[in-house]
Formats: structure tokens, C-alpha cells, sequence
């Protein structure tokens, strides 16, 4: 599992991995082609689509995907990425 972060508005709360446009829902409504999933070690991701045709677009190179997602990745609580998957239509167990 990982770590516990910690979120202003949820408290201690599982992490989960999403790009910005993904994070800034709340206050920019649905993005395009919203992409939620759990990756390999368990963990919540969502990705808009911009963003998932982005990583796909870098295959091989994984440098260059690392710092793409390093930019525009952003971490919040699980919580948090629940809201945001449901101002996307979608709902997260
Ligand atoms: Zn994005
Ligand atoms: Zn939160």
C-alpha cells in the first residue's frame, strides 16, 4: 500500500496519482477522455486524455515520460480523487 498523505481537507488518507487537469476538476469542471485506473503496486491513477496520449506517445523513453509526468503529476488523497473522478462521471469503490 502507499504511504498516507496528508490532505488539508481529508486529514491522513491514502495517496493516489493524478495529472493536474485531472486535479484542478474541482474547480474546472470534467476534463476530455478522464482515464481512471489502478497501476501495478495498487494504487488510484487517473489521467486526462491529453495526458494519457502523451505517456503512450513517449514508449521506450522512459526519461522523457518520467519528466513529463513529473510535471504535470500531482498527488492527492484518495478522498479527493474520488471527487474528482465523480465530477467526471465516474465512481470510484
Ligand atoms: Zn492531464
Ligand atoms: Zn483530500
Amino acid at each position: 500500500m502507499p504511504d498516507p498523505i496528508s490532505c488539508d481537507r481529508h486529514g491522513s488518507n491514502t495517496g493516489t496519482y493524478v495529472c493536474r487537469h485531472v486535479a484542478a476538476a474541482k474547480r474546472d469542471g470534467p476534463v476530455d477522455g478522464f482515464d481512471a485506473f489502478i497501476d501495478e503496486e495498487g494504487n488510484w491513477q487517473a489521467m486526462c486524455g491529453a495526458c494519457g496520449d502523451t505517456m503512450i506517445g513517449f514508449k521506450g523513453d522512459d526519461e522523457a515520460r518520467d519528466a513529463f509526468a513529473g510535471e504535470v503529476g500531482r498527488l492527492i488523497c484518495l478522498d479527493c480523487f474520488r471527487e474528482a473522478a465523480a465530477i467526471n462521471g465516474v465512481e470510484i469503490p
